[in-house]
């Protein structure tokens, strides 16, 4: 047996559940596992160990089409159940998650390199109460959304950061609203979404209900094309989100993105300066700062920078960086080694930039994939790491003089996903929270996620809401919009022709 660290138990279930499936993971189309004959395998690895986890297939267009086709024919009986039938299995698939807590966040720790504390304590939870949270909008689908029907087959395609989480967002709002699904996990962690697609036999989901297809961007292209697919859900690059709406422009698929970030984390002079700190290590810290609402732009009033920037540094060199299924470990492994790249190139251009770097002395480990906790502090506002998503353990921090300097600072950015301010003045949070252009501004607080709260972006962070009321809008169709798409008269809507 392998050595997974100081989880014994729950180590041993994951290494035996991969050793099961030696021969390579499949997809998960029209309720079964398709056979692994004549399939292309790409291999994924433990970032903290690089060592290899198993094998998954690169799924093909032709795999794209089975899927979508069977996504097609559930899509009749799916969409047509009462919300309280749909709530069963919403329920259903909350209740297996939490039984399988403890494996499953060992195997999205091995997957991503996230702490184990992360995942056991925030990624995992998190996901079951998406579920139960919309199992909860399933029973009331009727009655708070009178007039809308399911959009039909939707194609999702997720990042590696949060695996199991943006799987959630994505299709426990599809279910409830009546969808049926064919989603597509990133080729660095898709081990998780594979063992979802278990639970979702498990708990008796129809067959076709949800199809996972594994790959890379090319099996994503493939899906987003497909004729069959009513709507597209992406989480993941602005670059690659610009594709997707290039390629879905004028195909009348509903579409919503859910993109990058640089987000500003204001701290001002009657702050508590303490709280704050532990804000930034939420902020930029959690996830290895693998995170698109990460509050990687500090933004410090003048008159309390240097006494912010001593404490946060004596913070940083109290965390502890290795093993992540170590429960004691605040700071993981890089989820692959061309991330680990990206990082250190944008951390020498923000050196020979000019910014100060500094990094904590704490212990690195020897192998695998690790970035130390780092901060740039004397950054210009338009130097590279003030402007572009390192989406790495790196914090950059700026000074301002009066709130309104705060506020265009903070709005100095192609992007706008989220904010933190940071002030024990009432009156002051809410008039810079209604002044910066985010989807989310949290106050004293940073990283809070909720399933009954819409998160998305502004500008190139995004369009589109996942999460509470707003989040079920994207599956769902006003009756008269799916008529037009029928070629029915609007005025008319007939509900007994839906697919
Ligand atoms: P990525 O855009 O390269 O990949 C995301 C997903 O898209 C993967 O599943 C990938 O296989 C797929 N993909 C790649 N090319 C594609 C194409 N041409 N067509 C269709 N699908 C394609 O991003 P990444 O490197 O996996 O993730 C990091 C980025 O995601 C960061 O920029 C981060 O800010 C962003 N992100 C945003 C959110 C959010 O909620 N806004 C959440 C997590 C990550």
């Amino acid at each position: 047996t392998m050595d997974y660290g100081p989880s014994p138990e729950a180590s041993d279930h994951v290494t035996a559940w991969l050793e099961k499936h030696s021969e390579g993971f499949t997809h998960f189309i029209d309720g079964a596992f398709v056979s692994p004959e004549n399939v292309e395998f790409f291999e994924v690895s433990d970032p903290a160990r690089a060592t290899p986890l198993g094998c998954v297939a690169q799924g093909t267009t032709d795999d794209v089409g089975k899927a979508v086709d069977a996504a097609r024919r559930a899509f009749r009986t799916w969409s047509k159940l009462p919300g309280h039938t749909r709530a069963r299995y919403l329920y259903a698939i909350a209740r297996h998650i939490q039984k399988r807590e403890r494996f499953l966040s060992v195997l999205e720790t091995m997957d991503n390199g996230k702490p184990i504390r992360e995942s056991r304590d925030i990624d995992i939870p998190l996901v079951a109460r998406h579920f139960y949270h919309h199992a909860g909008w399933a029973e009331l689908i009727e009655t708070e959304f009178p007039g809308h029907a399911p959009v039909g087959v939707c194609g999702q395609i997720i990042p590696w950061n949060f695996p199991l989480l943006m799987l959630a967002w994505k299709i426990a709002p599809a279910l409830a609203a009546g969808n049926t699904i064919v989603l597509k996990p990133a080729e660095f962690t898709p081990l998780t979404a594979l063992a979802f697609a278990e639970i979702c036999r498990e708990v008796g989901l129809p067959a076709g209900v949800v199809n996972i297809v594994t790959g890379d961007g090319r099996t994503g292209a493939a899906l987003v094309e497909h004729p069959g697919v009513d709507k597209v859900a992406f989480t993941g690059s602005t670059e690659v989100g610009r594709l997707i709406r290039q390629e879905t422009a004028g195909s009348g698929k509903k579409l919503s993105l859910e993109l990058g970030g640089k987000s500003p984390f204001i701290v001002f002079d009657d702050a508590d300066l303490d709280g704050a700190v532990e804000g930034v290590v939420d902020a930029i810290w959690f996830n290895q700062g693998q995170v698109c609402c990460a509050g990687s732009r500090l933004l410090v009033q003048e008159g309390v920078a240097d006494r912010f920037h001593s404490k946060l540094k004596t913070r940083m060199e109290t965390l502890r960086v290795g093993s992540p299924l170590d429960k004691s470990v605040d700071v993981g492994a890089i989820v692959a080694p061309v991330q680990l790249d990206r990082i250190r190139e944008l951390v020498e251009k923000g050196k020979a930039e000019g910014g100060t770097m500094w990094q904590a002395s704490t212990p690195m480990p020897e192998n695998g994939c690790f970035f130390p906790p780092t901060l740039f502090t004397d950054v210009e506002p338009s130097s590279t790491v003030a402007e572009v998503e390192i989406f790495g353990p790196v914090a950059v921090s700026m000074t301002f003089r009066t709130p309104e300097e705060a506020i265009q600072l903070a709005n100095n950015t192609r992007y706008g996903l989220a904010a933190s301010i940071w002030t024990e003045n009432v009156n002051l949070s809410l008039d810079v929270a209604a002044r910066v252009k985010a989807g989310v501004v949290w106050v004293n607080c940073t990283n809070m996620f909720d399933a009954g709260a819409g998160f998305g972006g502004y500008r190139e962070s995004g369009f589109g809401r996942e999460g509470g009321r707003e989040g079920l809008y994207e599956y769902l169709a006003p009756v008269w919009e799916k008529g037009l798409a029928k070629g029915q008269p609007a005025a008319k809507p007939d509900l007994s022709a839906l697919p």
